[in-house]
């Protein structure tokens, strides 16, 4: 078997991989990016979706093949690109690949496993890698909620998840029930009442998020403090970290986007807020007769569960369980990272299901290749092709790492999880 070295290895090839991957790059750090290219957001996606991130969002480190500077290119202005569409996006990221020169290796790991400080990647093409560090990228993917409370009460085979529901053709003409409160909830329902569906229901348990346009600005200070002080979080008191969850939560999860408002309040979508199914019944036809506690009975031919993402890394199943998941820290199904990723000193897998992927990658990366001296890439004493990180003197400027860019990452992370 065919197996080759890289100082690092980044599995997956969304936004975050190829992210992180460029910065790694333009350090000088060999890196190798195993991953569809960003197969989430081409398969998992509906096409003619919106993003709620604007056109600051974007995936250089460096603040040079921006979102702006792609505009530029195309003659855009970003008042122009306000919401961004999902195509427009996808073409964003493979210039900036273009960029980088960067060609993720188009398969999947079935098996990562680690032994003396080694990790060896199987792929489903049959070749092996062998890598000192590892970056998982992995996105939501592995992550769909299914609540049981809900799934219970609903028949087999009447309910397909939004990250499974992404081609709303076959919905044409049909009756949808989509059980969720948040911005996939209504987009879906937009999309779907743009397709042609008949009739939309959309019902959740709790009171109905204002469609607004949401203000992240104080989040920024927030982030320039954890790069100027790492360890500011875990000195603040229990009240000031829930003070700025609530906060987090009050824009990411009780907001709509505002451009959402007209696409939604339509005649035949209809919005149940604070209500829960209490039963359903397979009728004849095939349809099924769904009853909500507010005493509404509806019928429709589908149900889209628009509930969301839980990050529990024991999901992820080329994770070796012996080597690797079990002497990982979990809190909530999180990696435990400690600053910067790394969960403990002998256990430098990093993950980060979600959003701050990036954000976190990125900065450890730049914490890592700062400790001159510090061996954290050559570590088996094989000589690596390129230059050792801690001989590159030309670090980026701390500054580099604190655009908006990484606001985003962190803002959005608390958007999408019911
Ligand atoms: C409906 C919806 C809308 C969203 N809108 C926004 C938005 O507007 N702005 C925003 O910032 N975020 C948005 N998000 C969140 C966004 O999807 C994630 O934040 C982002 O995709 C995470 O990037 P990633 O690179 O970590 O993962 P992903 O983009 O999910 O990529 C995961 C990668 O991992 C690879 N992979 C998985 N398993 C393996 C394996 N075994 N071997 C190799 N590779 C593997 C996949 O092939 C893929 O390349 C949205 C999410 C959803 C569901």
């Amino acid at each position: 078997m065919k197996t080759k070295r890289t100082a690092l290895l980044v599995i997956g090839a969304g936004p975050y991989g190829i992210a992180t991957a460029a910065y790694a790059k333009y350090l000088g750090v060999p890196v190798t990016v195993v991953g569809k290219t960003l197969d989430f957001w081409k398969t998992n996606m509906p096409r003619g979706m919106f993003l709620r991130s604007g056109p600051d969002w974007h995936l250089d480190a460096r603040d040079v093949a921006t979102f702006q500077a792609y505009f530029k290119i195309h003659g855009l202005t970003p008042a122009q690109v306000k919401p961004v569409p999902l195509d427009m996006f996808l073409d964003y990221a493979s210039w900036f690949m273009g960029q980088y020169d960067l060609t993720p290796h188009p398969a999947l790991i079935t098996h990562l496993a680690r032994s003396n400080g080694i990790y060896t990647a199987t792929l489903d093409d049959g070749s092996q890698l062998r890598a000192d560090k590892v970056v998982l990228s992995l996105g939501f993917a592995w992550f769909k909620q299914y609540p049981s409370e809900l799934t219970n009460n609903l028949p087999a085979g009447s309910y397909t998840h939004t990250c499974d529901m992404v081609d709303f053709e076959f919905l044409r003409g049909k009756r949808v029930l989509i059980v969720g409160g948040r911005q996939s909830a209504f987009e879906w329902a937009a999309l779907i009442r743009e397709k042609g569906a008949d009739e939309i229901h959309i019902a959740h348990r709790h009171p109905t998020p204002q469609f607004t346009e949401p203000d992240w600005s104080w989040v920024q200070p927030m982030v320039r403090e954890t790069l100027e002080d790492h360890g500011w979080w875990r000195r603040s008191t229990d009240e000031e970290k829930e003070k700025i969850r609530k906060d987090f939560w009050a824009v990411g999860r009780l907001t709509l986007e505002a451009w959402l408002g007209p696409r939604v309040h339509q005649a035949n979508i209809h919005i149940h807020e604070n209500t829960e199914i209490v039963a359903t019944r397979t009728l004849s036809d095939g349809t099924y007769e769904i009853s909500l506690d507010d005493k509404t009975t509806i019928h429709v031919h589908h149900i889209i569960l628009a509930t969301g993402y839980l990050p529990n890394l024991q999901n992820v199943a080329f994770l070796d369980r012996t080597t690797i998941l079990r002497d990982l820290q979990t809190l909530n199904g999180f990696s435990r990272a400690r600053y910067g990723l790394s969960n403990n000193s002998a256990q430098p897998v990093c993950h980060w299901p979600c959003c701050c992927a990036g954000f976190w990658a990125l900065f450890w990366i730049h914490r890592r290749l700062s400790r001159g001296g510090e061996n954290h890439w050559g570590s088996s004493g094989q000589k690596l092709l390129a230059p050792e990180p801690w001989q590159i003197r030309e670090l980026p400027p701390a500054a580099e790492l604190r655009r908006p860019w990484f606001l985003k990452l962190l803002s959005v992370c608390f958007r999408r999880f019911p």
